[in-house]
Formats: C-alpha cells, sequence, structure tokens
C-alpha cells in the first residue's frame, strides 16, 4: 500500500500535489501544506546551523497545537530524532526520560519550560531551546482552555515562530533520510512499568500513515478531527501521518475537552475521528451533545485502548455511527489490527469482548504459547506480531529488545485469540490477569459486563490480595452524570452473568477514574490502592 519509504517524501509529495490545501485547524488558525513546508524548512535551517547533527535527538514538550506538527516536520528535516514528551510529565517522569535520550534541542510551550522543563533541560545538557505559545496561532481564545494561561516570553530561549520566519526563503538543509533511520522515540507511557523508548523509522511511519488512507474510503482532502494527543503515537500516526497522506486537514484543539471538542466538531465537519474509547464516553455523557455534532462523520475510529462493546451499541443508537475498533502498541506504530470500513467486528458469544479487527496489510498476527509455539484457533495465548510496522529496537535497552522484539517479530504482552474466521480479540494484558482461588479472571471481561449497566460511565477492575483466596476481584466505577446505583447492585448485576469465581466481591465508587495523558484508565494506581486499603484493613 506504501509508495514512500519515509515520510518526509509522503509529505513532499502532498505538498506537491495540493500545496493551499489546508493542513492544521486550530481555533481560528489555518496553516496550508506549503505554509506549514516552508516555515518547517526554515526552523530545520536554524536546527542545523544550531549544530543539530544527522541522529541527535530533539524533544518536543507541546500539547495539541499546530508548532507541534512544525517542530516534528523541521527535525526530521535536520535529519534528527524527534522525541515527543507527554507534557503532563513532571520533574521525576521528565527526568528518565531525558537522561535515557540525551536530546540536543528541545521545542517547549512556554508554560511548560517555565513550569518545569527549563531547568532539567539545562541539566541534561540540552544546548538548543525553542519556546511557543499555546496562544500564537489564534486570535480566538477559548475561555474553557486557556482562562488562566498568559503569554510568558523565557529571556534565554528563542521563539519558534520568529526563528522560523527570521529564517523563510533560506535553502532548507540538504539532508536526505532512508527509510531504515530512526524518525522517532517514543516512550510508552508506562501504565506497566518503566518508560521505554521505541524508535519507530521513517518507513513504520510512512507505512502505518498510508495504511490509514488505504482503510478509510480514502477521501481525498479529508478532514481528520483529533482526539489523540499528538505526542502519543496515535496523534503522530493515525492523525498527523494519515492527514498527510490524504492531502486532508487535522484539527486540533489543544487538548481533550468534551465541551471544547463538541464546539469544534460542529465548526469543522471533519470526515474522521480517532481517539481512545474514554474520549467517545466523555462525549456521549456531556450534556450538549446531539446526533449533529457528529453529521459530517464518515467513519469513526477507537484504538490504543479497550473498547467494551455496550459503548458502540450506545454511541450508534444515540448518535448514527458504528465505532470501527483498531489495535496497536506504541511499538507497532500504532495500527496493527483495524475493522475494515465496510464491515462490522464480531462479538465474542462467551466473553462479549469486541474483537480488535483484521491484521492490517502485510501484517501477521499470531498466538502463542510461553514456549512461543503457535496456538490453534481460539485458544487464548501472548499476541505475536510481525510487520513493516513494528519499530526493530528499544534505545539503549539491549536486553528488552531481545526479550520483546525477536528477528522482527514483537511480543507484545498481550494476551487474546484468533476466531474461526481470522478476527482477533484482546483479553487483556498479560500481567493484569487476576488469580482468584487458582482460577483465570481477565479484568476486561468483569468491566465489559459493568459497562453495560445503564448507570455506569468507567470502570477499571483488579486484583486484591486475599489471604484465603489469593487474589478477589474488585471494581471501580465512575457513574454518568446524574445517576446513582448502591455498589451491592452493581455486584448483583455481575453476579448474575457472570461464574462464582468472576464477579466482583466489592465495587467502589469513584468521582473519577485516574487515567493517562492519553486518556488510558491506569489499572495499576488502583491495583496498588485496593492493596493498600486491604492491608490496612488486615491491620
Ligand atoms: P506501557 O506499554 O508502558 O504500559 P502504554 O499502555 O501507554 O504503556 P501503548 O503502546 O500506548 O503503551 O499501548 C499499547 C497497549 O494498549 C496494548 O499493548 C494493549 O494492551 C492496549 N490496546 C491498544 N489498543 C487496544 C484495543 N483496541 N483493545 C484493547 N487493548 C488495546
Amino acid at each position: 500500500v506504501c509508495e514512500f519509504d519515509d515520510v518526509l517524501g509522503l509529505f513532499a509529495a502532498t505538498r506537491r500535489r495540493c500545496p493551499d490545501r489546508v493542513a492544521i485547524t486550530y481555533f481560528d488558525g489555518r496553516l496550508t501544506y506549503r505554509e506549514l513546508d516552508e516555515l518547517s524548512d526554515a526552523l530545520a535551517h536554524h536546527l542545523v546551523e544550531q549544530g543539530v547533527q544527522r541522529g541527535d535527538r530533539v524533544a518536543l514538550y507541546l500539547q495539541n497545537v499546530p508548532q507541534f506538527a512544525l517542530a516534528l516536520l523541521a527535525g526530521w528535516k535536520a535529519g534528527a530524532i524527534v522525541v515527543p514528551l507527554n507534557p503532563m510529565y513532571r520533574s521525576h517522569e521528565l527526568t528518565r526520560i531525558l537522561d535515557d535520550a540525551r536530546p540536543v534541542a528541545v521545542v517547549s510551550s512556554e508554560t511548560g519550560w517555565h513550569d518545569v522543563l527549563g531547568v532539567l533541560a539545562r541539566q541534561a545538557g540540552v544546548r538548543i531551546a525553542l519556546t511557543t505559545s499555546e496562544l500564537d496561532m489564534q486570535t480566538r481564545h477559548d475561555p474553557r482552555l486557556f482562562a488562566d494561561l498568559r503569554r510568558r516570553p523565557a529571556d534565554d530561549c528563542s521563539d519558534l515562530l520568529e526563528v522560523a520566519r527570521a529564517h523563510l526563503g533560506r535553502t532548507p538543509p540538504e539532508i536526505t533520510v532512508s527509510g531504515d533511520d530512526i524518525a522517532l522515540l517514543v516512550y510508552t507511557s508506562g501504565t506497566s512499568g518503566v518508560p521505554k523508548g521505541a524508535t519507530n523509522t521513517h518507513r513504520n511511519i510512512a507505512f502505518n500513515s498510508e495504511g490509514f488512507r488505504a482503510r478509510t474510503r480514502d477521501k481525498d482532502g479529508a478532514g481528520i478531527f483529533g482526539l489523540a494527543p499528538l505526542f502519543h503515537i496515535t496523534g503522530m500516526v493515525c492523525q498527523l501521518g494519515a492527514a498527510i497522506a490524504l492531502g486532508g486537514r487535522l484539527d486540533l484543539v489543544y487538548r481533550f475537552h468534551p465541551g471544547v471538542v463538541l464546539d469544534a466538531l460542529a465548526e469543522h465537519r471533519p470526515a474522521y475521528m480517532i481517539g481512545p474509547s474514554t474520549a467517545y464516553m466523555a462525549l456521549m455523557n456531556h450534556p450538549d451533545v446531539t446526533a449533529d455534532h457528529f453529521a459530517s462523520l464518515d467513519l469513526v475510529y477507537s484504538g490504543g485502548a479497550p473498547l467494551p462493546s455496550a459503548v458502540v451499541d450506545s454511541f450508534r443508537e444515540r448518535f448514527g455511527h458504528y465505532i470501527h475498533n483498531g489495535y496497536g502498541l506504541t511499538e507497532t506504530t500504532a495500527t496493527a489490527t483495524s475493522v475494515p470500513a465496510h464491515l462490522e467486528a464480531p462479538v465474542d458469544e462467551a466473553s462479549g469482548t469486541l474483537s480488535v479487527g483484521l491484521p492490517t496489510f502485510n501484517t501477521v498476527l499470531r498466538i502463542v504459547d510461553d514456549q512461543g509455539e503457535d496456538l490453534p484457533v481460539g485458544e487464548v495465548g501472548e499476541i505475536v506480531i510481525e510487520g513493516p510496522m513494528v519499530v526493530p529496537a528499544y534505545w539503549n535497552k539491549p536486553a528488552e529488545t531481545r526479550a520483546g522484539i525477536r528477528d522482527g517479530r514483537l511480543h507484545t504482552g498481550d494476551v487474546g485469540f484468533m476466531d474461526a474466521q481470522g478476527w482477533f480479540y484482546v483479553v487483556d494484558r498479560k500481567k493484569d490477569m487476576i488469580n482468584a482461588s487458582g482460577y483465570k479472571v481477565w479484568p476486561r471481561e468483569v468491566e465489559d459486563v459493568l459497562y453495560g449497566h445503564p448507570a455506569v460511565r468507567e470502570v477499571a477492575v483488579v486484583g486484591v490480595p486475599d489471604s484465603y483466596r489469593g487474589e478477589t476481584v474488585k471494581a471501580y466505577v465512575s457513574l454518568r452524570d446524574g445517576r446513582t446505583v448502591e455498589p451491592a447492585e452493581l455486584v448483583e448485576f455481575c453476579k448474575r452473568r457472570l461464574a462464582a469465581y468472576k464477579y466482583p466481591r466489592s465495587v467502589e465508587v469513584l468521582d473519577d477514574l485516574p487515567k493517562t495523558a492519553t486518556g488510558k484508565i491506569l489499572r495499576r494506581r488502583l491495583r496498588d490502592e485496593a492493596a493498600r486499603t486491604a492491608q490496612e484493613g488486615r491491620r
């Protein structure tokens, strides 16, 4: 499907084909492909002039602002490896990443630079710093997002847009990248432990950006609404990369806020929307939401986190759109399976789990046992992925690379199965299995049942250490606006639908569940919390 070996080649082709189309919207701000190209050329020129060399790391600490795309393209044009940093990270998380990635340059928001990154970047030996304001690319500032933001230029940094404009028209650097060069160093968010840097190559990214276009109904020039953060692989590839492949438009809103997203959808009328399932749950729960907000959409995608089939049903019932599931990891440059545009994914009858789809083009998924042997249809084992979008290695981590990526095959740490028609199902993460009285309980199955209860908005199921059973099942839930429910009723609801060893022995209602910046529910934090409470109870 991919005629380009690197993502800059893909960008150049789109720029030639449709230079005056809008590439990015940001409130009332607009950037065309020509502007994006010229400004990123200028910025690349500056980076090279300042000493950035091929293979050097350039870190970005930005929310979903157009400057992210500018800096990303500029870094690539300078031959650098771009390291997106989660703008919610604070010193502990940032230090670990900066120590491992050793960037020579950073591009930061002004706020981020003042609040946390400035000091850390200097300690880590960063030589070049560019800052930019969230308010720069627009004149209409949404008070729901920017009420407290003020421009605070840092006197020890250059201003990204000023620099880019000052260098406009200079000859861009004469650097060519190849498909095998590392384009991104993306640290996994650590929902399951220490962050590891995945080394996504230019080919990995070009392949999956083009793949998105091929999977959609290929509406040339269509708009994509970006619900996922750009620092996450889904944002960079399935939103920005996909928009570039389509010669289309990416609509950005700084960060996810359901009310702001609904207004922006009404204004920009995109054809595609992509984000984590929790974003759809938040949109559905918003008091102002109507079917009209989604009327322009042709295809709706969810990926990067489990998608309960109850959410798909309710979204379709209320707004008339089917949500297409997709599965992948940072290490597979986002998508590894998807549900083709004209199909709907089956639901496994026994567990109620919605399929994550079929392997994408040129991609092979295997289900293997602990010895790495292929398992038959229907049996649950680890998912192993092979394809042109699997990263070659983890950065600076030869042992983890040997353990996780062998001969181009990624051992995902997810368990799942394949049905007789070739559809894949993700049961859960291997490490999240609960061992209750010697029985395996996969939290997802219990969560899917609770998502079927009308009062429930979000669920996380965890195992709690128990001296008698080994572990017991506990559910944390948050409720839809205006709903109340007794925990005992939810326990009963599960008891009627699940085997005796699976249903939760306790349910706790929280206002909100803890999440990563990408919108994934942090089961690990709740598991620790549950273990602490259980221990205190025993004392
Ligand atoms: P870490 O790997 O450090 O824990 P992370 O969870 O943020 O961090 P990602 O690469 O963003 O890492 O997420 C990949 C994981 O998300 C997969 O391994 C899988 O467990 C889960 N996932 C992604 N898509 C789906 C899906 N459609 N259904 C179920 N789970 C999914």
